[in-house]
């Protein structure tokens, strides 16, 4: 019992040593015992298997305000592991890379066109494979490969169990995990892109996610975890019912879903019209546009009005309309919700979404880069 209680403060010591490396860009022996309190005996052993494991490398030296003397400098070794990240969409995917820390530092996009039969994941394989070669990644260190996916998956991660938009419904990972020898997982893209917008955010709170893009997708950070309950569809708010004027249909069979009112398929003319395009007309003053915008808008409220009723956690307006939304807009929406609201009065709740560089892609991959960094 005794040996193992010293193992675990052993464990203990190494692993707050490798965490501090993530607060502080370069570490001496003087800083680790400043922050840590570690004897010096210690600090020696846990750098020197810190150095070992690659996690670490030396940086030179600098100059501590303690001693005067020049102390030996360590640094987090940015590629000790990779973690990569993919998003599926129907007619491209795209693939990033993250380093240690979880930033993005390589990226590429394929056209190839979805189908679901064995042949289009043996080619997304290959893509995989290209990618890792081509960046000189070492496949010793990629710790897994994340997909997002437009659709719901199972608790543990390997079950696509509803997916209409691209139909992969009953798909597992072994479809590609057959061609790679790392792990292979799916993420609903919603929760890829609230794990992607908490990433960068300065607040840790419970957050509504509504993640615009050609469709919508929502997801629910409670703790710090995405929320998808014992079946994995808790959060899916894209398919609650709002009751409007008109009659919608929405890709799930049903009518008036809040997918209908705020996916950016929505807000486009059928066709050839882009957001870039629309959004120009905008900030142009255009008058026929800005009408349609603000129609647009006062659906947002609607549905956002409900959802706050629902569950009363600041809302992140995100994904690819978050790159075009103005703090005028947030205002616009802040005084509609205020004069539909059966509440009186609130503070502000509403946010634009800050994580535009693949959301998805990133998000899928940030799992990978935290389990790694936990268990060490
Ligand atoms: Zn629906």
């Amino acid at each position: 019992m005794k040996d193992q209680g010293m193992k675990s403060i052993q464990k203990n010591n190494f692993s707050e040593t490798f965490h501090l490396f993530f607060q502080h860009d370069r570490v001496s022996k003087q800083v680790i015992s400043d922050n840590l309190g570690h004897s010096l005996p210690t600090i020696t052993s846990n750098l020197k298997k810190l150095l070992d494991r690659n996690l670490i490398v030396k940086d030179g030296e600098f100059t501590t305000k303690k001693t005067g003397r020049p102390a030996q400098a360590y640094k987090l070794n940015n590629n000790a592991f990779i973690s990569l990240g993919m998003a599926i969409f129907g007619d491209y995917i795209l693939l990033v890379a993250l380093n240690t820390r979880g930033e993005l530092f390589a990226e590429c996009k394929s056209n190839i066109v979805f189908k679901n039969i064995d042949n289009y994941y043996y080619k997304i394989s290959q893509v995989v494979k290209s990618f890792i070669i081509q960046e000189n990644i070492d496949e010793n260190c990629i710790t897994g490969l994340g997909i997002g996916i437009q659709g719901l998956v199972s608790q543990n991660q390997k079950n696509i169990i509803y997916s209409q938009i691209l139909p992969m419904q009953g798909v597992t990972t072994d479809v590609l995990q057959r061609y790679l020898s790392f792990p292979v997982t799916f993420l609903h893209d919603a929760d890829a892109v609230a794990l992607a917008e908490e990433r960068i955010s300065t607040h840790r709170e419970d957050a509504i996610y509504l993640s615009i893009g050609p469709h919508l997708g929502t997801a629910m950070m409670v703790d710090g975890k995405i929320y998808n309950g014992s079946r994995g569809r808790s959060g899916t708010m894209e398919h609650i019912t709002i009751a409007m004027n008109d009659k919608r249909p929405c890709y799930c069979g049903r009518y008036n879903c809040i997918e209908t009112y705020i996916a950016i398929n929505a807000l486009l003319s059928d066709g050839e019209e882009t957001l870039s395009q629309f959004f120009n007309l905008v900030y142009q003053g255009d008058e026929p546009t800005l009408q349609r915008w603000h129609q647009y808008l006062d659906n947002v409220s609607e549905a956002i009005m409900n959802l706050h009723m629902f569950v009363d956690s600041p809302i992140v307006l995100a994904g690819e309309l978050s790159m075009y939304l103005r703090p005028y807009d947030i205002d616009y929406l802040e005084n509609r919700i205020s004069k539909i609201s059966v509440f009186p009065k609130e503070n502000p709740y509403l946010s634009i979404g800050k994580a535009h560089n693949h959301p998805v892609a990133v998000g899928a991959a940030l799992p990978f880069v935290k389990k790694f960094i936990e268990n060490i």
